[in-house]
């Protein structure tokens, strides 16, 4: 082990006390959980009927401030529904960060549009709003009010902006420069549910947004997701394309277009709705994990601890470290170190641009991507330590 290593994982034990293998994350059940999936069952409505699919609904709404909510199967399905309602058609490109999980990507690309990725900033984590600007200028051209890549020739319908490991992008102003360039925003929050931007849920920030509820998301419905939305029409909309479109009758199949099923089984959502009321109190236990691990390496010259951008409220989702460059060499060596004596860590995802489907793409400039990508590395975060 090198001496960096050594002294991560010794400074790790001081908070990290478990004598089992410490995951990233798990999820916590210790609330109504057995009670309300009990209730589910025992009520017969599992599947697609069911008052927790409902009050799941709701009980989102509330607690982030969006006007509607409406679940899905899962976060990737969610995404893929809210890229269709922002209008992304075949052939459109959609800018995403080439740092994100794979979900992103494949949400774009199962409506046929092309993924273009684009960099991101050190200190959120997020798109760099003013290099993409930058970007922007050179590459497009407006027509009819219309935003189209000089390159491909094709149309820049939308942005997915991706609050990473929790931490939301800085939205006003890329609200400015989407807005410019008559360009969609809607926000991967996956990472993101109990993250606020200047006081505001994040969601909110654009006309539609996408969560995940998958295992290892701050609260998990063993699969599910939901799209988040102020706008009554698209949130009608929503629900009919997640629920294969059928117009509701006594007892006639007819169904008003080719849709998806999509919709969260009851079951699951009985899940979300017990987990929900532990939030709050997952997101205070996370937010004082973060500021141990902050004191823990204050005063590391190797790396820093990440932390929440100024006008953010974070949910500490996965908790960062960030190697200085000169230590970018030395991550293997955490890694293999801090896996070998219990404690769970792992690097950021691997680029999108550089998966094997996704190669071909078009691209902006990446160096601070391809540069984060050799020096993140995710610690310890569930809300049990
Ligand atoms: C988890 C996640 C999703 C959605 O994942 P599902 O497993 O389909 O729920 C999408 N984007 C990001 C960035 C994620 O982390």
């Amino acid at each position: 082990m090198s001496s960096l290593s050594n002294k991560i994982v010794s400074s790790l034990k001081t908070i990290i006390k478990s004598e089992e293998f410490t995951p990233l994350h798990a999820p916590i059940f210790e609330g109504n959980e057995i009670k309300y999936v009990t209730d589910c069952i025992e009520s017969n409505f599992v599947s697609s009927v069911g008052e927790y699919v409902n009050r799941f609904e709701k009980d989102l709404a509330t607690f982030t401030g969006v006007k509607h909510a409406i679940v899905a199967v899962n976060g990737t399905a969610a995404l893929h529904i809210s890229l269709l309602l922002s209008d992304v058609k075949r052939d459109d490109e959609v800018l995403i960060p080439a740092m994100t999980f794979i979900a992103t990507a494949n949400a774009v690309s199962y409506i046929g549009a092309t993924p273009h990725f684009i960099d991101v900033e050190e200190r959120t984590l997020g798109v760099d709003s003013d290099k993409l600007e930058d970007y922007l200028n050179s590459i497009t051209e407006i027509r009819d009010g219309v935003c189209y890549n000089k390159n491909s020739n094709r149309v820049i319908k939308a942005i997915v902006p991706m609050h990473t490991f929790g931490h939301p992008v800085d939205m006003d102003k890329l609200n400015i420069v989407a807005n410019k360039f008559n360009i969609t925003v809607i926000e991967d929050a996956a990472e993101s549910l109990g993250s606020f931007y200047k006081g505001k849920h994040t969601g909110n920030q654009s006309k539609i947004a996408a969560l995940s509820f998958n295992g290892n998301k701050i609260i998990t419905t063993g699969g599910g997701g939901a799209i988040l939305t102020n706008d009554d029409k698209l949130a009608k909309k929503a629900k009919i394309i997640t629920t294969t479109a059928k117009i509701p009758h006594r007892w006639n199949y007819n169904h008003s277009m080719i849709a998806y099923n999509y919709r969260m089984p009851a079951l699951n959502a009985a899940l979300g709705v017990a987990q929900l009321e532990k939030l709050p109190e997952f997101i205070k236990i996370k937010r004082e994990l973060a500021l141990k691990y902050k004191e823990l390496f204050k005063d590391f010259t190797e790396l820093k601890f990440y932390e929440e951008p100024s006008y953010a409220k974070s949910n500490y989702w996965l908790n960062v470290i960030i190697l200085d460059k000169d230590f970018k060499n030395e991550r293997d060596n955490i890694l293999d170190a801090t896996n070998s004596n219990g404690l769970m860590t792992r690097p950021v995802w691997a680029l999108l641009n550089k998966q094997s489907m996704f190669k071909d793409m078009p691209s902006m400039n990446l160096d601070i991507s391809n540069s984060l990508e050799k020096r993140v590395i995710n610690i310890p975060s569930g809300a049990w330590l």
